[in-house]
């Protein structure tokens, strides 16, 4: 068999077409939800981009691995089990197509081909799919007969979205610089707001004052992507491998468009960017179009990875394999599924089926309350707060909470909940940087 990841940075799950958008986004990613199983309810464990991979990597999460934030001092941590590690000691030929090694070299690890299309860019640019799928396509004509675990790690939705000139149409029906329209008014209020207005936006369009043609230029990214993965998913039916390939779409973390008055970034423990897409297609072993609505998390995929290869799962691991959602055995795996971020803000959440706590360790960019209590089965867009209308369920979600901080900082010997540790690295960093461009 072989394991093929599309990894999809910055992809929100409700922006898929298969996750219900009213866009026809992904064409691709739809039809391998139709021959598969879609996760309705991937949760990220950590945020963003770093944290959540190394919870993808290890199967644990960031209270484990201790990578909390993108851009923080840790490294990740060589003694603990790396994913390509494991399958490359199970016979697995492994390689990635991947960047990841620029932020931490550890992201290099247990790959025999680590393919890097970033060494040739400039510092700060990000890959594009046309460059990725070149060199992922090569290396699968060369190594469809080998056992394989193929990492493909997308960038496109990520900012500044700006797709080929040929998506460029798509998804939008308004007027981008009506002078009436407010959209970004308060976008430009914002720490770095200015700074991406100034930047950004020109490259997307003169004058531009409407906020929806930003969310087109994001959906015109994911569209760009999605046409890559249906060459790639096409690559596998040439090759004669799509039946014993278990391929694996899911995003890092998502993207808030202009929710919570968080514009184009990905922070934020809101089901936007919170929330990602999680398909997995095995053509005899998953049956085709199951939605799973349970919670679940990039820990479990490490699992679910070493099961189907009849490897042992190393001890330790947070995540649970998806093989009994998969087959109709359970209807869960967690009771709740807990989440951090520490990048921006330094903020806790746990996140049952119906409900979402967040807890603030420190405030960031926006002045939210210390504690929010959302109902997303009334509320899905989490705009009522409820952490003092329905006070008596906030406290015991937060006590929840707090037992399970309380055992995992004793199992990992922490004397310090790591959030409060290791404080918001990448946030101040960029508001010393925004100080000096405006200076
Ligand atoms: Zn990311």
């Amino acid at each position: 068999m072989n394991i093929l990841v599309l990894d999809v940075d910055t992809l929100r799950a409700d922006h898929l077409s298969a996750y219900g958008y009213r866009y026809p986004t992904t064409p691709a990613m739809d039809r391998l939800a139709a021959e598969g199983a879609l996760f309705e309810n991937a949760l990220c464990a950590g945020l963003p981009t770093a944290p959540a991979h190394t919870s993808f990597y290890t199967g644990r999460h960031p209270i484990a691995h201790g990578i909390v934030s993108h851009g923080g001092a840790r490294d990740l941590p060589d003694m603990m089990p790396f994913l390509p590690e494991l399958l490359a000691a199970q016979g697995f030929t492994t390689a990635a197509v991947d960047n990841l090694y620029d932020n931490k070299k550890g992201f290099a690890r247990g790959y025999e081909y680590y393919i890097n299309p970033g060494l040739k860019r400039k510092a700060g640019l990000l890959i594009t799919a046309e460059e990725l799928n070149a060199r992922a396509i090569s290396w699968l004509r060369q190594h469809a007969d080998e056992p394989f675990f193929l990492f493909l790690h997308y960038w496109d939705p990520h900012t500044p979205y700006l797709p080929p000139e040929r998506y460029r149409d798509l998804f939008y029906e308004g007027v981008p610089d009506d002078p009436d329209n407010d959209s970004l008014d308060v976008m430009q209020r914002q720490p770095l707001g200015d700074l991406w207005t100034e930047t950004w936006f020109p490259k997307l369009h003169p004058d531009l004052t409407d906020a929806d043609y930003v969310r087109a230029a994001y959906d015109q990214c994911i569209r760009y992507t999605d046409d890559a993965i249906g060459e790639i998913l096409n690559t596998l039916e040439e090759l004669g491998i799509a039946g014993e390939t278990l391929v694996a779409l899911m995003g890092d973390h998502g993207e808030s468009m202009t929710e919570h008055d968080i514009y184009f970034e990905h922070h934020g423990l809101y089901e936007p960017t919170l929330r990602v897409p999680l398909i997995l297609r095995w053509p005899d072993t998953i049956p085709a179009g199951r939605r799973i609505p349970a919670l679940v998390q990039h820990t479990d995929l490490l699992p679910t990875f070493l099961e189907a290869t009849g490897t042992k799962i190393p001890e330790g691991v947070d995540g649970h394999s998806l093989w009994p959602l998969i087959r109709g055995e359970v209807t869960s795996v967690r009771p709740f599924a807990i989440a951090e971020e520490c990048t921006w803000q330094a903020a806790w959440c746990i996140r049952t089926e119906r409900h979402k706590l967040i807890l603030y360790r420190q405030p960031g960019l926006h002045n939210t309350p210390m504690r929010e209590l959302y109902d997303l089965a009334a509320d899905p867009g989490e705009t009522r707060n409820l952490a003092l209308e329905e006070w008596e369920l906030a406290d015991h979600l937060e006590r929840e909470f707090e037992r399970w901080l309380r055992e995992k900082m004793h199992r990992h010997s922490l004397i310090e909940d790591p959030l409060i540790e290791q404080g918001i690295t990448l946030g101040k960093r960029w508001l010393a940087e925004r100080d000096r461009f405006k200076g």
